[in-house]
């Protein structure tokens, strides 16, 4: 009896509504009959958008980039801000689980034993870290003290929080766990980036929010605090509207991978479009280092916000210069990568930043679409830094380490060190 009530109510429900709803998609296609493609209907969140209402003729001459963009839009949705919760960062926990999944699904939940650790300290990939009774312990050498420091800055700040654990962090640039290797050399280890196609460690937010960045002649003691270098970067790009900025694309950089060449063949056969150098970093040896040139003046990043368009391309590893471009305000060109560090897959193409193929075969085409399409660029730019100067704060890190510490220590581990190793030295 009540199903067929359910039923009779559904079946009034489609006789009155369907044609109203019809007549309504019916009007809603006519209004916003797009001048370049009548096949796919808009949904209502996009249709006043720029990015969808195209004149004919511009149209015509960038379609495929058109395609591509209005397909991002299609497929974005905000996220949500908890704005009454500062200390969030529940944004961010997809790549948490994701990372902490691969190893359960290999290995079984709470597969790390003190066997296991052992091992891990015997095979140095990483420092050996431990919290025990709100206190946090380390191996006495690191051997990068100020990354270490931009570690453990994080960690104490939210220790009270946390269980007795052992870590092994690896501080090293490159990651240290090859999906491909054997699996008795698949170790739970940290690290700040990886290419996730190849490797399998578990991300962390580097050191450099905190220390331990390149140090330049600019910034002979690191790149600097994110804190500080956002506060610097918020006020330079108030100053530099868009129109004011120079209709260029730039990068300055070391040659930390040879990926980074074509850009810098670019500006040197198109100066119109880019201004691209090598600096020289401390392996810098000879002009071969910068590609035949004497090596450029470094540039601080409040000066790479004069340009319109900033190139972020790989090095050894995901390159920390890549949140920076965005609080400028600027369109990040990002060259595609599988390099990651723990926010990147949640910066989208042609909603946050403008992608530039591996192959650099679409960089002079789309830096020509973006000078002929002005404002959907300042869009993407403003998209971009806006997601950074929202999602990436100093208060994300701390909650990015305490979710990471938490569910690590809850689904990966199986024992608690009950007394801290003798051997490891305490850290305040
Ligand atoms: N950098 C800079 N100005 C320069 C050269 C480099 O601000 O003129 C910054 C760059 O953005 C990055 C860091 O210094 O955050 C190290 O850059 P490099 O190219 O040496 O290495 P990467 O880490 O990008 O591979």
């Amino acid at each position: 009896m009540i199903v067929l009530r359910k039923f009779n109510n559904f079946s009034l429900f489609i006789l009155l509504i369907l044609p109203i709803s019809s007549k309504f998609n019916h009007s809603d296609a006519v209004d916003n009959e797009s001048c370049y493609d009548k096949e796919r209907p808009i949904d209502a969140k996009n249709k006043y958008l720029p990015e969808f209402n195209i004149e004919d003729g511009l149209y015509q001459k960038w379609s495929k980039i058109f395609d591509a963009i209005r397909l991002a839009h299609q497929n974005y949705s905000e996220p949500y801000i908890d704005k009454n919760n500062v200390t969030s960062c529940t944004l961010f926990l997809p790549s948490i689980d994701s990372d902490l999944r691969y190893f359960e699904e290999n290995f079984g939940s709470n597969f790390i034993t003190e066997e296991l650790i052992n091992k891990m300290i015997a095979d140095n990939r990483g420092v050996h870290y431990q919290i025990v009774g709100k206190r946090l312990y380390r191996q006495s050498n690191c051997m990068f003290p100020s990354r270490c420091q931009g570690i453990e800055h994080f960690i104490l700040e939210i220790i009270d929080k946390l269980p007795n654990m052992d870590l092994i962090i690896n501080v090293r640039d490159y990651p240290q766990v090859g999906r491909y290797f054997s699996n008795d050399q698949q170790f739970p280890i940290l690290s700040f980036s990886k290419e996730v196609t190849s490797y399998a460690d578990i991300i962390y937010p580097a050191w450099t929010f905190w220390s331990g960045g390149p140090a330049l002649d600019i910034y002979p003691n690191g790149i600097g605090r994110w804190d500080l270098i956002r506060e610097k970067l918020l006020k330079t790009q108030s100053k530099l509207p868009w129109t004011k900025k120079k209709n260029i694309a730039f990068f300055r950089g070391s040659r930390t991978s040879s990926q980074r060449d074509p850009i810098v063949m670019l500006g040197r056969s198109r100066p119109d479009l880019v201004d691209a150098k090598y600096t020289k970093n401390q392996a810098w040896k000879s002009k071969a280092d910068t590609l035949g040139d004497e090596p450029a003046k470094t540039v601080s990043f409040e000066d790479h916000c004069e340009y319109k368009y900033l190139f972020n391309v790989h090095g050894v590893a995901a390159s920390f210069r890549y949140k920076h471009l965005f609080l400028c305000r600027s369109v990040v060109l990002n060259v595609e990568s599988d390099w990651i560090e723990f926010f990147y897959p949640y910066l989208k193409p042609w909603i946050h930043y403008v992608p530039i193929d591996k192959n650099f075969d679409n960089v002079v085409e789309v830096l020509e679409f973006l000078n002929d399409n002005q404002l959907l660029a300042s869009r993407i730019a403003k998209r971009g830094f806006e997601f950074i100067r929202d999602h990436l704060t100093m208060n994300t890190i701390r909650c990015y380490w305490q979710n990471l510490l938490t569910l690590y220590s809850d689904r990966i581990i199986s024992y608690r060190p009950m007394k801290p190793d003798p051997n490891l030295i305490e850290i305040y």
